[in-house]
């Protein structure tokens, strides 16, 4: 009786721990051990090739090695941008879950995948690496609203994983700025204008962190704070950056219908 009982409680232990250990696929439910995403998925991802070398816009295959119009015209005050996927589908999608569901599981994925990419890159040209990380900052009131600012979230995971220290309650948004969606750069730069303060003195070299870029306006922004406070060299490093908008027609659709969307849970 007694060794049928322990052979039973070894058996379920047995079955708690392989359903523990099997993690799944957020895309397609497939077992996986690379932080929720299976190879073919990670795979799928849309990449941020050509893109622009100092902003990451993403450009035309024509355009491969050249910077966009905007950073000839004006040049960002970031050095370079550091963006591995396109905000189209399914990483969209992912960010969307991640970010206004609170969904930290669909986050992941990516987040090791730009750590991944930042990893090479930094091992590729030593002298880029930052002294430390920013977070792009999110208004309180905004983020008591959302629950987490997920920029900082992703600058603590970054640094933990780059053994990078992050400047936390540094900069702050000091009014509330309406959402920056649907608004063009200018309009962003506008709505941003005067809106951010930095406190202390930042380091020489600084990496901006935020999860989609847009218009830049953002970093742009900050980048210029960081500088005037004599901050020497910042790069900007991103999740995902949006397509330039194709005016005067409205912006393409960016995601299949929500049918072919997979079954995510
Ligand atoms: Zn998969
Ligand atoms: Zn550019």
């Amino acid at each position: 009786m007694i060794k049928g009982l322990t052979l039973l409680s070894t058996r379920i232990k047995q079955k708690v721990n392989s359903a523990l250990l099997t993690e799944r696929c957020v895309s397609c439910l497939a077992p996986t051990t690379d932080h929720g995403l299976c190879a073919a998925c990670r795979s799928d991802l849309p990449a941020n090739t050509p893109a622009c070398p100092r902003c990451a816009l993403p450009l035309p295959d024509s355009a491969t090695g050249l910077c966009c119009g905007d950073c000839l015209r004006d040049p960002p005050p970031f050095a370079r941008a550091r963006i591995p996927w396109r905000y189209e589908f399914p990483v969209d999608r992912m960010i969307g879950r991640y970010k206004y569901q609170g969904q930290r599981k669909y986050g992941r994925p990516l987040m090791a995948g730009l750590a991944r990419h930042l990893e090479e890159a930094l091992a590729r040209e030593p002298d880029c690496r930052p002294e430390a990380l920013i977070a792009a900052p999110m208004h309180p009131a905004r983020r008591r609203q959302r629950g987490f600012n997920q920029a900082q979230d992703l600058a603590e995971y970054l640094g933990r994983a780059l053994d990078l220290p992050v400047l936390r309650g540094r900069v702050h948004r000091t009014r509330r700025t309406p959402t920056q969606r649907g608004l063009d750069r200018a309009g962003r730069l506008a709505n941003l204008n005067d809106s951010l303060t930095l406190t202390g003195e930042p380091p020489a070299s600084v990496a901006i962190v935020d999860d989609v870029v847009t218009t830049g306006a953002t970093a742009r922004a900050l980048a210029s704070l960081l500088k005037s406070a004599g901050t020497q060299r910042v790069e900007l490093w991103a999740l995902a950056r949006t397509p330039a908008p194709v005016s005067p027609r409205p912006h393409p659709a960016v995601s299949p219908p929500a049918e072919q969307w997979p079954d995510w849970r």
